[in-house]
């Protein structure tokens, strides 16, 4: 089997993901991941939404900010290697984090995440100087994903463990 996967990052320690990076569903604990995926492609070539990308490392990695995953499983179909397998993959835990370059907090006007979640899991709260605070509810939020897309500035990263917002 050919080894795609970069051998300078595996040198470098580049294995893994960095923040904001998320694997496609259904992937394997990130360390189990590593072992399996030996950065192929077959799931970047069977996503119907182009929706996967190599990362640093070879493997693949979620382009949430420039297209839609449906999780329709695809990807998991496609993996000869059992690193993205819908039966023994990990549950969907992303949650979405918002940064402080968000154009809200800044005192523009956008509402753009929130207008798009079908969950209501984004409020605005008011600051002084017209700006507003976009805040998470971990709880609603269900990391569908689409606010990610939408956000003008790219400032919504998808992550897999609860962190603190941005202050005010
Ligand atoms: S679940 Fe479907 S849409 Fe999502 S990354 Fe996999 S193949 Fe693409
Ligand atoms: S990931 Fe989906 S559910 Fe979560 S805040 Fe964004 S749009 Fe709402
Ligand atoms: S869409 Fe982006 S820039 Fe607009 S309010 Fe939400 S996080 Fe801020």
């Amino acid at each position: 089997m050919t080894l795609a996967v970069d051998r300078r990052s595996l040198l470098r320690g580049r294995i893994g993901r960095a923040a904001g990076e998320i694997r496609p569903p259904f992937s394997r604990d990130e360390k189990t991941f590593s072992g399996l995926c030996d950065g192929c492609g077959a799931c970047v070539e069977a996503c119907p939404e182009k929706a996967i990308a190599p990362g640093a490392d070879g493997r693949p990695l979620l382009r949430y900010r420039d297209a839609l995953c449906t999780f329709c499983q695809a990807c998991g179909e496609a993996c000869p290697t059992g690193a993205i397998d819908s039966e023994h993959g990990q549950s969907w835990t992303a949650k979405a984090s918002i940064g402080s370059a968000c154009l809200s907090f800044n005192g523009i006007v956008c509402r753009a995440c929130g207008e798009h979640c079908d969950d209501d899991a984004i409020r605005f709260k008011l600051l002084a100087g017209g700006r507003a605070l976009p805040l998470v509810d971990e709880t609603a939020c269900t990391g569908c994903l689409k606010c990610a897309l939408v956000c003008p500035t790219g400032v919504i990263r998808m992550r897999r463990s609860p962190q603190k917002e941005i202050a005010a």
